[in-house]
């Protein structure tokens, strides 16, 4: 049998690649046994970062930065790995969009009035130890994006990360404390435990230390986190339409919309998840799916197979998450040629693979019979999250309508979903999206409170 070099040279850096993190030192800075061990901890890190200037916790940043673009790869294999979701081409974009776009210090900014009456300030002070719920889709992206914000923000930070991303929460973890250590900060500013359970979740959270908690994940610790009597930020779930209308660059949308769908396998929360599409360009969209951007059209019975494999029981099943098209087709038996990104089909909106967030690279294609039933089915399918939408038109009524109606957090205009996370578009990077509390897209800002302070009388100099 003749020797395929390239097939060898795979296999030679995948191999290369699980000793390099077999090898990666797997230090333990701000890792304990006890919650409220690791509380405490974080709480005596707290008393030097409060008193450390706005340059001292830039330094800090900064050296995390670094490390996470040192780091980027190996932080990616582990990540898929550990959970096997996503892959790792886009977990390492991912990491140097979280390095270079994650706002630092800059985002602190202050108000100020001044007049006869003398001067008034609005700063932006820390909360103290801030309690974050970090989710297994995006476990060291949120990890180390929450850091950098928290810290910029003049706190430190217990992370009570997914159990199934536990070791890549801790290898980020562990980096944070190296990179403070490295700056001249303190070692805690970023704790966890060894084991997190909804135990030592629900010890954070009524822990008096814990002033404020940053919930990233599904509905259940949304509401969990907004239960627990204090102050919450919740990220919560979405299930993004990308609506396309008869004024749109058609086969533009279509690239697009696969690229953001597919993109680390459809794990972000603001991925595409289905199109509507209206009546009158809803062929030539469907072509241009097929014919230019590698993908599957599932038959009825493949989508049935789907469904049975993907949400048994209308449950989600973990193991499809976040799994290539490739791999999901071969769970239904499809051996489908290797260029295949994203699995397509024709369907109701009420249709399980269209309705439910997957999380999977399967987009459902609705059809609508004119603009305003196109914005209707697409706000059922958001399903109220008010989190993340696209639309693909030229006609800025259009555009305003949908924006209007669907009232999400993001809203992506002609182009693929992760440029609203700085990824091909303006702004900043955050893999927290308060989408249920409406702070929006999160950075050091939202990790502060508003103090009032007034000089009476004096330092008006106008
Ligand atoms: P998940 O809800 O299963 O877990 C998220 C985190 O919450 C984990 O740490 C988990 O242990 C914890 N958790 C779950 N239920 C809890 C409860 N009742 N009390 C306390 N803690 C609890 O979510 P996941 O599978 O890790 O992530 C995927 C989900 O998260 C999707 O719904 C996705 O849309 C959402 N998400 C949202 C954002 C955002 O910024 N809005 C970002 C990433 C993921």
């Amino acid at each position: 049998m003749p020797v395929d070099e390239k097939k060898v040279q795979e296999i030679v850096q995948e191999v290369m690649a699980k000793i390099q993190i077999a090898q990666a030192p797997s230090g333990k800075h701000g890792i304990f046994s006890d919650m409220n061990d690791a509380i405490e901890a974080a709480r005596k890190a707290d008393e030097v970062v409060r008193r450390m200037t706005m340059d001292q916790r830039e330094k800090i940043i900064s050296e995390i930065r670094r490390s996470i673009r040192d780091n980027a790869e190996i932080l990616a294999r582990m990540g898929v790995d550990e959970t096997g979701m996503g892959n790792v081409g886009d977990k390492i974009l991912k990491h140097h969009l979280v390095a270079d776009k994650t706002p630092g210090t800059e985002d602190i900014k202050t108000q100020a009035w001044s007049g006869d009456r003398g001067l008034t300030l609005v700063e932006m002070g820390p909360f103290g130890v801030i309690g974050a719920i970090t989710p297994c889709t995006n476990p060291s992206e949120t990890v180390l994006c929450n850091s950098i914000g928290m810290i910029a923000g003049g706190n430190t930070v217990v992370f009570n990360p997914h159990p199934a991303a536990i070791k890549t929460s801790i290898y980020a973890i562990n980096l944070v404390n190296e990179a403070s250590l490295a700056a001249g900060g303190p070692d805690n500013v970023a704790c966890t435990v060894e084991k997190p359970t909804m135990d030592t979740s629900a010890i954070m959270m009524k822990h008096p230390a814990i002033q404020l908690i940053a919930a990233t994940g599904g509905p259940g610790v949304v509401t969990a986190v907004l239960s627990s009597g204090r102050r919450g930020i919740g990220a919560g779930a979405g299930n993004p339409p990308a609506l396309v209308d008869e004024t749109a660059d058609v086969r533009k949308a279509a690239r697009d919309i696969v690229n953001g769908c597919t993109f680390d396998n459809n794990l972000p929360c603001i991925a595409e998840k289905e199109i509507v599409a209206v009546a009158s360009i809803a062929d030539e969209l469907m072509d241009y799916l097929l014919t230019e951007n590698d993908c599957y059209l599932a038959s009825k019975e493949e989508q049935d197979k789907l469904i049975q494999v993907c949400i048994p029981g209308g449950r989600l099943n973990r193991k499809c998450v976040g799994r290539d098209a490739r791999t999901l087709l071969s769970m239904i038996g499809v051996d489908a040629p290797v260029n295949i990104r994203c699995i397509v089909f024709e369907g109701p909106k009420e249709h399980p693979l269209i309705s439910t967030e997957l999380m999977m690279p399967i987009l459902g294609v609705v059809r609508a019979k004119d603009f305003d039933d196109a914005v209707e089915q697409a706000v059922w399918l958001e399903h109220g999250n008010r989190h993340s939408a696209h639309i693909h038109s030229k006609n800025v009524d259009h555009i305003t309508k949908y924006a209007k109606a669907i009232d999400t957090a993001i809203l992506v205009k002609n182009g693929p979903s992760y440029a609203a996370i700085g990824f091909g578009g303006e702004g900043f990077c955050t893999f927290t999206i308060a989408s249920r509390t409406g702070e929006g897209l999160t950075s050091a800002q939202a990790f502060t409170k508003r103090r009032r302070c007034v000089m009476s009388d004096s330092l008006c100099i106008r």
